[in-house]
């Protein structure tokens, strides 16, 4: 994969195709498009693979494997038989896994606000009342994390992604001698939107540097630990075992869902943690609901049978998807690879692809995109507060228009990134 570099090595010879790009752009606008690479949502062909979950698990199957009755409340920390899928999946032991509703980002909200008003095992009291609070925040990443932050009154602090993920010795500076550094975002699998995956040598680094604050908690969002665009299954660094080999097992929260497996609206989410994080979460969990919808857990659990039903689905999403990825890359390969107006990155899993441009042009492309009908998310979008100090960075979401569509709009997504880059080396 071509990892984010300077872009020292932008051709001058570009400024020279000024013309010839504005009449390229001029046709593209005349061609009327309307599409849309702005968010990761599965495609409509995706979520019909799913279709069978709208008749599970049918009238008369109401009770799980225990003999529970599905239908009534309790059961807080999900159904067995689906957890013990995802226990495998995972990577974790099944008594350390909840599944819950439909939306894993509720769950990492939840988690940070209970830091915030209760504090966290083996802490100091909440958060709240310690502060200034600070997270560590891998760029580029994902703007939803981001987001609790900011509406949290959390600080933020940025170090960069690398190929094995988050840059761990600018990590490890950062937690070292600042006490206020109680956490830090992580997306282990195919990350959100460089692709990139957390090594083994990464993460046990990540669960073993010494931190200031006695209570650092590594938010570590699984949200693509299924999701392979190849044949090849990378797996995920086994965090919270590594945590608890390291002698802080409380160190790592982990967080998945079935949004991008089953359907994206109403799917099934887990939290997976060592034993005194998972009592700490239910123990206010309690408070907020008597039990999760089992009735969907049990139907998810039908639908899949086991964790090798999971992979056989998950399968079939990578024939729609990996064809769709292979077209942004060759379009961008085809229109830009000798021109040093871009690098992108080449995921073999997950949902983005990340692209620099040529630093300043990030939202004059975005501009361009626009008006020439095509969608993408706002520059900016992957970092905190939207402030790319570079204004670089653009994700790409190719999963939810169809293969087609995906190529007309890459293509003119090429031509706006050629044009932002001319009028940027002629100005
Ligand atoms: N985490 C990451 C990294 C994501 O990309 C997304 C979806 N865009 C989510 C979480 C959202 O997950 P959920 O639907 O389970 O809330």
């Amino acid at each position: 994969s071509t990892s984010p570099a300077d872009h020292a090595a932008v051709d001058p010879a570009i400024a020279a195709r000024l013309p010839e790009l504005r009449e390229q752009y001029a046709a593209l606008q005349a061609r009327d498009l309307s599409l849309d690479l702005t968010r990761g949502k599965p495609s409509a062909e995706q979520l019909d693979l799913s279709e069978p979950l709208l008749a599970l698990p049918g009238e008369g199957r109401h009770t799980s494997a225990a003999g529970t009755d599905v239908r009534n409340y309790g059961g807080l920390d999900g159904l067995p038989e689906l957890r013990e899928i995802f226990a495998e999946l995972l990577g974790v032991p099944v008594d350390q896994l909840l599944a819950q509703d439909n939306a894993s980002l509720r769950l990492m909200y939840d988690s940070v606000v209970q830091a915030m008003l209760f504090g966290v095992p083996g802490g100091e009291g909440p958060w709240s009342q310690q502060g200034e609070i600070t997270f560590v925040c891998p760029v580029p990443g994902y703007d939803r994390h981001f987001a609790i932050c900011e509406e949290l009154g959390i600080r933020m602090v940025t170090v960069p992604m690398t190929p094995e993920g988050p840059d761990v010795d600018a990590v490890a500076e950062l937690v070292a001698h600042d006490p206020s550094v109680k956490g830090m975002w992580a997306v282990p699998t195919y990350a959100n939107p460089d692709g990139s995956v957390i090594t083994e040598d990464v993460a046990r680094r990540l669960v073993s540097m010494p931190t200031a604050a006695p209570d650092f908690r590594i938010f570590w969002d699984n949200a693509y630990a299924v999701h392979h665009l190849t044949e090849h299954e990378t797996p995920t660094a086994d965090a919270i075992g590594l945590a608890a080999e390291a002698g802080d097992p409380d160190r790592v929260l982990m967080f998945a869902s079935t949004s991008k497996v089953t359907f994206a609206g109403a799917g099934v989410s887990f939290f997976a943690s060592s034993p005194a994080n998972v009592a700490w979460f239910k123990q206010h969990l309690a408070f907020r609901s008597i039990g999760p919808d089992k009735v969907n857990q049990l139907r998810h659990a039908a639908f899949f049978g086991d964790a090798d039903g999971v992979r056989a689905h998950m399968a079939k999403h990578r024939e729609i998807l990996a064809p769709k990825f292979r077209a942004v890359v060759e379009i961008l390969t085809d229109r830009l690879g000798d021109t040093g107006v871009a690098t992108w990155t080449e995921p073999a899993g997950g949902y983005f692809v990340s692209v620099d441009v040529v630093p300043g042009t990030a939202s004059r492309v975005v501009q361009l995109a626009q008006e020439a009908g095509i969608k993408l998310t706002p520059a900016g979008a992957t970092f905190p507060y939207g402030e790319d100090p570079r204004n670089a960075n653009i994700r790409l979401a190719p999963s939810m228009p169809p293969l087609e569509e995906v190529r007309v709009a890459m293509d003119g997504v090429a031509t706006c990134m050629l044009l932002a880059a001319a009028e940027a080396a002629s100005a």
